[in-house]
């Protein structure tokens, strides 16, 4: 049985009665402090989440009990360090649902991973004349590696249009993906606007012309699941610290196939077979792709958040968040004077609005005298924000431990504002 909210995410209602987001809150130690002598209401989720103390733990234990380097020590602590690697490596591929581990290659972050696949695949395969497709909604992690790639080759970037409501317009989709076409790279969700993007049919279409995609999930990996046999995306990318774990660790997905035929990104230790000063024999994926010592703490920290997540289920996760849209939409519309960013039919978790004839940073310093936070700005997504006309937009954004407590907060701290700065 589903339901379509107004945020028009389709939600399992059974689902909901399980969730309680009360015990949930209590698996975050920073969620009960008070900030500015108030409680801490943390609404800046797409900007990165808050940890729970399983991920914090696990990270702890490893370092007090099995650190060493991995891929190369025949100690006990080096084999100990390895499994724990290489069983974050398999609880990625669990999540995301691919079929080989080769298939995951650890980075820093989402950029990285666009780096990564901009630099490789993209080096080989886009020549001078050749188009990069993107949207007009992508974070600028997402346009400025391929903007690089195309400036160094001659190519050109071309950007699918976005109507008014922030949704993709598809038939400009269709008419742009062109034989010409190397790569589309298109977000799964937006961070500015919240839209949930119809990759299903944009990958679809790219791949009836014989053109790959790549997927950045750095949003929506957090908030529902994600199949990446099912897309049948090329490649996809999301970062730990959005996903509830830690920084400085990343997740590219590639096909096999596709990642054997790429030359390496970086080069150095691990991610070769051999070397003399003549000739480096590259090792296989994922490796190749991995050079030097990685941030094996985050794996592992990265592998407590998945499990953590996975205890909670993502469709609960999802079911929450979207009763949390409804309920946020339709108080946020009793704000004199608010105006949402973003009203497609499918989003998620965002609120970005304007108050009439306030600056946002305004509206949130008086949020953060609440004890409130929000994030204020372009969203490193200049070109979107810009797209409707505005300088600059408040951005709350929703994780699996919000309340519609914590909305009323932020209604009330909207209130506030317009009051101390009209
Ligand atoms: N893509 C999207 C849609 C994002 O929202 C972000 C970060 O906000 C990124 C990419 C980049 O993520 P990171 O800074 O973790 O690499």
């Amino acid at each position: 049985m589903s339901a379509t909210t107004l945020s028009g995410v389709d939600r399992p209602l059974t689902a909901l009665h399980s969730y309680d987001v009360h015990r949930v809150r209590q698996d975050f130690p920073i969620l009960s402090q008070t900030v500015r002598g108030k409680p801490l209401v943390y609404l800046d989720n797409a900007n990165t989440t808050q940890k729970p103390r399983a991920v914090i733990d696990a990270m702890h234990t490893f370092y007090e009990t099995c650190n060493a380097n991995i891929h190369r020590a025949t100690h006990y602590l080096g084999m100990q360090a390895d499994r724990a690697y290489e069983q974050g490596r398999e609880k990625v591929r669990c999540f995301l649902n691919a079929r080989h581990f080769e298939e995951i290659v650890f980075v820093r972050n989402a950029t990285e991973g666009i780096n990564l696949v901009a630099q490789t695949y993209g080096r080989v395969h886009v020549r001078e004349g050749d188009e990069v497709l993107i949207t007009a909604m992508e974070h600028h992690a997402n346009i400025v590696p391929w903007q690089m790639l195309c400036e160094e080759k001659g190519a050109h970037l071309r950007v699918i249009p976005i109507d008014d409501t922030g949704e993709l317009i598809l038939e400009e989709a269709e008419r742009l993906i062109t034989p010409r076409t190397r790569i589309v790279g298109i977000t799964h969700m937006s961070n500015a606007l919240g839209t949930i993007n119809p990759i299903e049919q944009v990958i679809a279409m790219a791949h009836a012309q014989g053109v790959p995609v790549l997927v950045d999930a750095a949003q929506s990996a957090y908030h529902f699941p994600i199949d990446v046999q099912a897309l049948d995306c090329d490649f996809l990318v999301f970062s730990g610290h959005k996903l509830y774990g830690p920084t400085g660790i990343g997740v590219l997905y590639g096909k096999k196939d596709l990642l054997e035929r790429m030359p390496p990104y970086m080069g150095g230790g691990d991610m070769i077979l051999s070397v003399t000063f003549e000739k480096t024999v590259y090792n296989d994926p994922p490796f190749k792709f991995e050079a030097g010592t990685p941030h094996i703490a985050g794996v592992v920290g990265l592998g407590a958040a998945i499990d953590y997540l996975t205890s909670l289920g993502m469709e609960n996760i999802a079911s929450h968040e979207a009763d949390l849209m409804e309920y946020g939409t339709q108080q946020l519309q009793e704000v004199p004077g608010l105006r949402m960013i973003g009203t497609a039919r499918r989003k998620a978790s965002v609120f970005s609005f304007t108050l009439e004839g306030l600056h946002p940073n305004d509206v949130g310093t008086v949020l953060d005298m609440e004890g409130i936070a929000v994030r204020t700005g372009q969203h490193c997504a200049h070109p979107v924000i810009h797209r409707f006309g505005v300088s600059a937009t408040v951005r709350a954004s929703l994780g699996c431990y919000n309340t519609r407590e914590e909305l009323d907060a932020l209604v009330c701290g909207l209130h506030k504002a317009r009051r101390l700065l009209s």
